[in-house]
């Protein structure tokens, strides 16, 4: 017999109460310091830093010669001393050598980011570009920038844009698509320290929270499209064209701001030999920006603030040989319209969208880069899919870099639930599976079932993509089934309550739903986020009891997903028994379903519609 002490004893019964979520030393270290918070909710402690940036960007196509300059104010809010700073320089992509996702071709290299000019606080400053660790360098402050303290830097740079285009670069000789185009600086945080993962063109964002005063030099008859708000339309637009712009922020009605022809005619900007575009933006995470002297430009509004009646500004910029272009702001209206009122349900939080014919079916704050396309459905469901992300990651601060499943996941997710709505829960069913769940799941491969908590960027090709995107939506999508559409909604609407303007990590996420939700929902996440788990269920066997059948399931592939048991009756009748994650809590391995009839049962089938079955030939069940 074996006696332990009472102490232990209670010990050991609570902690089996509750499966605890892997964390990594350096995430407990930060809940320890009580900058996050077991409830989910940002800690007592939390800080994150920011920054204040004037930006010029100066810019003369078919000149491929970019410049810019700027000054920065960056903020420690941190209770820690910072002697160097790490800049980000994400063109340094372009420069030969330089880590890199893929393959690329002569006409997407250069000579990367030429720093011209450094300065800390108002003195010049020696920038050492160093070797290696192209996309970020760190810089060595002259005096070491104290806790609540802030410093000014400036920077003047040039570089070459770059001929190939996928998230910025030339769209063609005198359209450029501006993004990662300035010097800033990375994020500093409280459970990681300065992130210094080298941009490979596979991460997209982890930026801090920042305000922007941006200038755009562009030559006469070239428009410039931009993240956050035009300062001075008057100035730089023909006054016939800014009343259509300001008419076209009041208006349900899609007006063209310019056509090709007037393009072609020069009836469109000011005419000065250089225009000077004035914008602002206030805590955001980014500036994107578009020029183009022949692109045909149209703009709408629509309301996504039911309570204030609160519009937002949709624009686009396009060839005029896109078709589907031609119907991208009645796209864009729909996405704001749709996402803003169903899924996530929270008004679009920015004044603006605006969508720029490129080749990069990519995201930014306030803009999107997308390619055209034949088919106007598709078109239709890459912008939602893009707007999404408004809300992930550009809502919610993520850490894309290390956590893409947060953002990625959630666009992916909205991207069917609109989609429901667009074309029909059939079509958009089969085009999730067939685009997002297929590959990963009837690929039997290693890589396919790593946990999605596995840190983005150290995954590549399936296995970042899967785990992004697909992997992660159907396991939110699961748990909306086991909450039932309004408790995941208080759930989710909760975490973005908490954490919009700031940096959630995962376990914010986990804890937060656990906390709201009132149930310990830990099983589910461990279950599917952090285990080598994936979907493939298996009918052991049905056997008589005194109300019916009872149906035993296997959990063959570990994930508590959702299903349908079929039952057919000898009668010809048929029943859909639905079973909600929960089913798995007890116990993941196995579970019965029990059928309770007075009727014959012929035979019994699974059915996981979107939550596909890795192995369905032990999905059903024949009386015998
Ligand atoms: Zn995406």
């Amino acid at each position: 017999m074996l006696r332990l002490p009472a102490l232990l004893v209670f010990l050991l019964a609570t902690l089996s109460l509750r499966a605890q979520l892997y964390m990594p030393r350096n995430v407990h270290a930060a809940y320890n310091k009580q900058t996050r918070s077991f409830d989910g909710r940002p800690g007592a402690r939390y800080w994150q830093n920011t920054g204040r940036y004037n930006i010029t960007l100066t810019a003369n196509p078919p000149d491929r010669n970019v410049s810019g300059s700027e000054k920065i104010v960056y903020v420690n809010n941190s209770p820690d001393t910072l002697p160097v700073l790490v800049i980000r320089l994400i063109l340094n992509i372009h420069k030969p050598g330089s880590i890199r996702n893929g393959d690329v071709t002569d006409d997407y290299l250069t000579t990367g980011v030429h720093i011209d000019r450094f300065t800390i606080d108002g003195h010049e400053s020696f920038w050492n570009d160093g070797a290696g660790n192209n996309t970020w360098k760190a810089a060595r402050l002259a005096k070491p920038l104290l806790p609540h303290d802030s410093v000014q830097l400036g920077f003047d740079w040039h570089y070459p844009i770059s001929v190939q285009s996928n998230r910025e670069g030339m769209i063609d000789s005198t359209t450029y698509f501006f993004a990662y185009f300035y010097p800033r600086v990375s994020v500093f945080d409280d459970y990681h320290g300065w992130d210094i993962i080298d941009f490979t063109d596979q991460q997209e964002f982890y930026n801090d929270f920042n305000d922007y005063t941006l200038t755009v030099n562009a030559p006469d008859n070239f428009v410039v499209w931009s993240t956050g708000t035009l300062q001075n339309p008057r100035e730089v637009l023909q006054p016939a064209v800014a009343d259509r712009l300001q008419e076209s922020m009041r208006s349900d009605s899609i007006f063209h701001m310019a056509t090709l022809a007037d393009m072609l005619a020069h009836h469109v900007t000011a005419h000065h030999p250089m225009n000077s575009w004035k914008w602002t933006a206030s805590d955001i995470s980014d500036m994107t920006v578009a020029i183009s002297d022949h692109f045909a430009w149209d703009a709408s509004s629509v309301v996504v603030d039911d309570a204030i009646q609160r519009r937002a500004s949709v624009q686009s910029a396009y060839n005029d040989t896109a078709r589907d272009f031609h119907r991208m702001v009645e796209f864009g209206r729909h996405s704001l319209d749709w996402l803003s009122h169903h899924w996530p349900g929270v008004p679009y939080p920015f004044p603006k969208t605006t969508i720029v014919q490129g080749f990069a079916d990519m995201e930014y704050p306030m803009m999107v880069n997308d390619g055209t396309n034949a088919d106007p459905i598709f078109s239709r469901f890459v912008v939602e899919h893009e707007i999404a992300h408004t809300w992930f990651p550009f809502y919610m601060g993520i850490n894309e870099s290390r956590y893409a499943f947060m953002d990625e996941g959630w666009a992916t997710t909205f991207e069917l639930l609109i989609g429901r709505d667009d074309n029909g829960v059939q079509k958009a069913d089969d085009f999730y599976k067939q685009f997002r769940i297929n590959g990963w799941i009837n690929d039997p491969s290693d890589e396919e079932d790593l946990p999605i908590i596995t840190p983005e960027n150290v995954l590549k090709n399936s296995a970042y993509g899967n785990n992004a995107y697909g992997k992660a939506s159907i396991g939110y999508l699961a748990m909306k089934d086991m909450l039932g559409d309004d408790l995941f909604r208080k759930c989710l609407h909760a975490f973005m309550d908490r954490w919009h303007g700031k940096h959630p990590i995962p376990w914010d996420f986990f804890y937060t739903f656990n906390d709201v939700s009132g149930m310990d929902l830990n099983w589910f996440w461990n279950a599917w986020y952090f285990s080598n788990n994936y979907i493939d269920f298996g009918i052991q066997g049905v056997s008589n009891t005194r109300q019916g059948y009872a149906v035993t399931i296997n959990n063959i592939g570990g994930y508590p997903a959702p299903m349908d048991v079929v039952v057919q009756y000898t009668d010809n009748t048929s029943e859909t028994l639905h079973q909600a994650p929960v089913l798995w809590k007890a116990d993941l391995k196995q579970a019965v379903v029990n059928i309770v009839t007075k009727k014959t049962v012929r035979s019994v089938s699974l059915n996981g519609g979107i939550f596909m079955d890795a192995d369905e030939t032990n999905n059903s069940w024949t009386a015998p």
